[in-house]
Parts: structure tokens; C-alpha cells; sequence
């Protein structure tokens, strides 16, 4: 198809995530035939450095050798089957490694098909947790503003994104916002959060948070402590404590999980989008405590799950996965690659519309000041368009433009991205104030 019928039938027929409609049908999408290692290529064979690893998943870049092959291997044994009471080899060995990775904090793994599902399990095991364990009135949850923990209705509970939220505000569940380290200071978080678990922690059912950086928000990164701090304040009062590593896990904060920052670990812990690296996975680890809970009569199991919970094509290339990270040194690659971005990012401060610079392992972010702040400003996406007509993706956050590049880039392609981002930061400032 040439590119101009692939739009038509698109226009007419897509409906799609995150983008106004109305003013979809009049732009300019990319229009993405191929991709491979950490290039998109269009349909008129221009290729763009593909700098949010499309939607924080692709950290091994596209079409690892290694991913396709295990995916053709699992296709042509076992492509699909239930895993309800049925055991296969690939989801066992995941979880396995998965348990082993989290140092035994973890013991089962319950998988799901993608991040939201996980959180929502997550949710679901924590109120089942207490009212098995003598605590029915567990049932509230705590989170931060500026959260993001995925679309369904239950977890859409937990987010505090404003203009994500709005919708749906009349019908979701109950749970107490503190306000972000972002916002004010890390130690104000914790008191509100202390404050809220010391007087209603009989009420609660788990604290929620996306250790040390929250991403859909806009990239906002907060001290290690407050995740130590919480862990201490949730075992004072409680309360079960859920971490959501489905954008931080999997070195992109320079360490395998960002809850190791802060040597700390969930009693459940989330994980998602490089979990499966091209195909959809989530799963939740959850702790020997917690799974114990479900033991003894067949009215206190975990009755949920969806059809492709742990399905064997995603299970196996998660394995694989995990086997790259190892070969490759990933994690240790993050880290080299904090020390690019670094210089290049503070060189970019000192730009007169740029604040806010932060870099924490592969993942860097600036705002740019702008009328309108929030997930609706227009800023980033000026940035977007001069980054495009430069050959790289750069899909921004309201007033952040962020990269959190494949981690398998090399030291010439991320170091030209970041020239990429650099010229179009300043292109995109009225010429005056450059
Ligand atoms: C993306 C994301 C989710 C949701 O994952 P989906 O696979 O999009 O449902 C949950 N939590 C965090 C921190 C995320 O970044």
C-alpha cells in the first residue's frame, strides 16, 4: 500500500490512544513501514532515531535477532494455550528468573497481559490480601498527584493526572493523593503520606508509587529516601506497599529495578513494557506473605485472569530478554549512557526557555516554559516537529521532551540524537531568545 491509502483507510477507521481525533485528521502522521535496532523507517524511506524506545518498550531496540528467533522457535512449538491450572515451560522459567532477579523478596509471579492489568491485579490482591487476613476494612489506597499506573477503571484510581483523571471522576474508587516531591519537597510527601497511614491505616489496603521517577507526569524524578521512608512507614502501619516498575524496571534508571536505588522492596511489584520487549506482558511478583494468604480452602484463591495471562510467545521472549540484558550488560550500558546525557542536558539549561533539566540513568528530560504548563501544552510538540524534519521521534509530555532512548544504542547513534534534540530545542525558541 502506498502511504496515502494506508492514511485513508486510517483517517476513516482508526480510532487512536492518547491523540485528539479531531485534530488527527487534518495532520501529518508518521506513517511507520519497518523498524529495526533503534530506527523507525516511513513509508518514504526515511528512518528516525526512535528516542522514546516507542512507549518505554523497546530498550532491546526492534527485531533483536535474539527476540525473533526465540518468538519463531516458541511459534512452531506451543503459540498458545490457557495457563488456568496448566503449567508450560516458558512462563516457569520467567518467573523463576523473575523471583531470582528480586533476590527471593518475590516468590510467585501472577502474569497478566500488559502494565494496567498488572496494577489492577496488583489492587485486587491487596484487598483480598487483607480481607483474608482479618482486616476486611483494608480496602482504600494511597498514591501521589502526578501519578500514572495505567487506563482501567481501577487503577485509573491511583493515577494523578489531572486532565487523565477528569473524565472519569465521579465513578473511581477511593484513594488519598499526596502531593508530589515535585510539588513540594520529598519530606512534605512523606509527612502527608505518615500522617494519612497513622490515623487511617485501618482503612488502607496499600501505598502505590512508581519508584523514584514518575514518567507520565513528565519525567519527574524524586530522591531514593522517600521510597525507604515509605517502606518503613507502610511496615509501622500495615499497609502493604506496591511498586510500579513498569516504566522504571529494567535498568532504565540504572539499576536492574529502581526500588533498588533504595535497597528496598514491594510486597507486589509491577512490572510491564520492556518485560516483553515487542510483545504484551505484564505480571505482578508478589511476596511469600502475600501469596500464603491464598492458600487453604478454594474460596480464598485469586479468582482473576485474562485469556492471554502468561501467554507462551511473550513468556519466552521475556526470557530471552532477560538473557540479552545479561550478555549485553544493559544495566551497566544505562548507566554510560546517564553520563552522555548528562553534559548535554545541562548544556541545554542554559538555554533562556528551558527548566527543569533532570537526567537519571537513560532517560532525560527538560521543560520549556511555556503559557500553558500540564499535559495539554503545545510546547513539546514544536520540539516534536523540528526533531522530525532531523530524523529522529521525539514524541514529548505537554511542556517536557524527554528521551529515553533503546539501550542498545550506540555511542554514535545516541550521540546523534542528542545532537538532533539539542537543534531542535533551539529552533523551536522564538529566534530572540535563543
Ligand atoms: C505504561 C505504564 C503503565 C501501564 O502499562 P500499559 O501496558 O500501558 O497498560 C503502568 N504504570 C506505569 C508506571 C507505566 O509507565
Amino acid at each position: 500500500m502506498t502511504r496515502d491509502e494506508v492514511l485513508r483507510l486510517d483517517r476513516a477507521h482508526v480510532w487512536h490512544p492518547y491523540t485528539p481525533m479531531g485534530a488527527y485528521r487534518t495532520s501529518d502522521p508518521l506513517v511507520i513501514e519497518r523498524a529495526s535496532g533503534v530506527f523507525l523507517h516511513d513509508k518514504d524511506g526515511r528512518r528516525y532515531f526512535d528516542a522514546n524506545s516507542s512507549w518505554w518498550v523497546a530498550a532491546l531496540g526492534h527485531s533483536h535477532p535474539r527476540l525473533v528467533r526465540a518468538l519463531t522457535e516458541q511459534a512452531q512449538t506451543l503459540a498458545h494455550c490457557a495457563l488456568a491450572g496448566i503449567a508450560h515451560e516458558p512462563a516457569s522459567k520467567l518467573a523463576a528468573e523473575l523471583c531470582r532477579l528480586t533476590e527471593g523478596a518475590h516468590s510467585h509471579v501472577f502474569f497478566t497481559d500488559n502494565g494496567s492489568t498488572a496494577l489492577e491485579a496488583a489492587m485486587k490482591m491487596a484487598v483480598q490480601y487483607w480481607a483474608q487476613s482479618g482486616a476486611p476494612a483494608k480496602t482504600r489506597f494511597v498514591a501521589l498527584n502526578g501519578a500514572f499506573h495505567g487506563d482501567t477503571i481501577g487503577v485509573a484510581a491511583l493515577g494523578g493526572v489531572e486532565v487523565f483523571r477528569r473524565p472519569f471522576a465521579g465513578i473511581l474508587l477511593d484513594c488519598f493523593h499526596a502531593p508530589t516531591p515535585e510539588e513540594s519537597s520529598y519530606a512534605q510527601t512523606f509527612e502527608a503520606i505518615a500522617h494519612e497511614l497513622k490515623h487511617h491505616g485501618s482503612s488502607i489496603a496499600a501505598v502505590v508509587v512508581e519508584p523514584v521517577v514518575q514518567g507520565a507526569n513528565g519525567m519527574w524524578m524524586y530522591p531514593p529516601a522517600l521510597l525507604s521512608a515509605l517502606r518503613a512507614v507502610c511496615d509501622r502501619y500495615d499497609v502493604l506497599l506496591v511498586i510500579d516498575e513498569v516504566f522504571a524496571g529494567y535498568g532504565r534508571t540504572g539499576q536492574m529495578w529502581a526500588s533498588e536505588h533504595a535497597g528496598i522492596w514491594g510486597d507486589l511489584m509491577c512490572i510491564g513494557k520492556t518485560l516483553g520487549s515487542m510483545l504484551p506482558l505484564g505480571a505482578v511478583l508478589a511476596s511469600p506473605r502475600v501469596e500464603r494468604a491464598f492458600l487453604g480452602d478454594a474460596s480464598r484463591a485469586f479468582y482473576y485472569g485474562h485469556t492471554f495471562c502468561g501467554h507462551p510467545l511473550a513468556t519466552s521472549v521475556a526470557l530471552e530478554v532477560l538473557s540479552v540484558f545479561r550478555d549485553e550488560a544493559l544495566v551497566q550500558r544505562a548507566q554510560q549512557m546517564e553520563a552522555a546525557m548528562r553534559p548535554r542536558f545541562a548544556s541545554l539549561a542554559e538555554l533562556r526557555d528551558v527548566e527543569r533539566v533532570r537526567v537519571l540513568g537513560a532517560i532525560a528530560a527538560l521543560d520549556l516554559r511555556d503559557d500553558a504548563s500540564g499535559y495539554l501544552a503545545k510546547g513539546g510538540w514544536r520540539v516534536y516537529e523540528e526533531a522530525r524534519k532531523r530524523g529522529a521521534y521525539l514524541r514529548p509530555l505537554g511542556n517536557t521532551v524527554y528521551v529515553c532512548p533503546p539501550l542498545v544504542s550506540t555511542d554514535d547513534e545516541l550521540a546523534a540524537m542528542l545532537d538532533i534534540v539539542e537543534e531542535s530545542v533551539r529552533a523551536s525558541i522564538a529566534p530572540a531568545k535563543r
